[in-house]
């Protein structure tokens, strides 16, 4: 993300000094904070299995989730993209935890949660290109998300019963 030009008055843009925001205008005193964007994902389960997919036109295994929309709440956000991807309709049983990363030079934080099948039979969706569902020691040989991976590492050190 770059900063370099103030959208009130057009002046170009320093960064800051002070730690409580990224950038101020020097002309118009606008300041300006970047914060990261969420990204949401979860670990689905399907019985003692777990869901995950694999981005089109690439060989990344992640778990299903996405960007929220506009006026969503995280919830709302992993339940609609759980089933765009992969035709599942979840309910959300915990959250696991966040990890703040970079995509594309972008700041994200990556919210997984954790989730269990209502409804639906798993079937790949337009934005995904596989899907596998897998046990949870297989799907984290499979999975190719650093924070994916992450994330089902710490949710199989919580579990006793693996
Ligand atoms: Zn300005």
């Amino acid at each position: 993300m770059d900063f370099t030009f103030c959208s009130h008055c057009g002046n170009t843009l320093e960064p800051s000094q002070d730690q409580e925001w990224d950038f101020e205008c020097s002309k118009c005193n606008q300041r300006y904070y970047i914060n990261p964007t969420p990204v949401v994902a979860a670990l689905v389960f399907l019985d003692d299995k777990l869901v995950i997919v694999s981005s089109k036109n690439k060989d990344l295994w992640g778990l299903p989730g996405g960007y929220v929309s506009i006026g969503e709440s995280l919830e709302e956000a992993i339940i609609r993209e759980v089933l765009e991807e992969t035709n599942l309709q979840i309910r959300i049983i915990d959250f696991l935890a966040s990890y703040p990363m970079m995509k594309n030079e972008r700041n994200l934080v990556f919210v997984v949660f954790i989730a269990e099948v209502d409804d639906g039979e798993p079937r790949a969706g337009d934005d995904v290109d596989e899907l596998l569902v897998l046990t949870p020691k297989d799907a984290y040989e499979q999975l190719t998300g650093k924070f994916a991976k992450k994330a089902l590492e710490y949710w199989m050190s919580l579990a006793t019963d693996l």
